[in-house]
């Protein structure tokens, strides 16, 4: 929804600091709200947890799995099994475009007021 309206503010032209906290909303969304797969590596080390959890930035309830996580993505020392973890289907590939999508827009919603000035 939110993605749609920000798609819509930017072809109209609406003002700028609208498109950008909608922006920032969209990708906050996707990064904490989002329903996906948890997608933390199980103990067996070959499948992926597939439990709820809200947001592709975080896990499903067991503590574990969100710590799992945030290590993968600060770490990105394993960044095969960051993007297979956070990305396991093409729904969670979305949501992870929107998150980052949405950034992108929030930014150049800052920007391009500085650059035509
Ligand atoms: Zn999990």
């Amino acid at each position: 929804m939110a993605a749609a309206a920000l798609i819509v503010g930017w072809s109209q032209q609406w003002a700028l600091p609208v498109i950008a906290a909608l922006s920032v909303a969209v990708s906050a969304y996707a990064a904490f709200q989002v329903p996906v797969w948890c997608g933390a590596l199980n103990r067996d080390g070959r499948t992926y947890c597939r439990d709820n959890a809200y947001g592709v930035l975080m896990g499903c309830k067991r503590r574990q799995h969100r710590w799992q996580k945030m290590k993968m993505i600060v770490m990105r020392s394993k960044a095969g099994d960051l993007s297979r973890a956070l990305f396991p289907t093409a729904k969670e590939k979305f949501n992870a475009f929107l998150a980052v999508g949405g950034l992108l827009s929030a930014v150049a919603a800052v920007i391009v007021p500085v650059v035509t000035g």
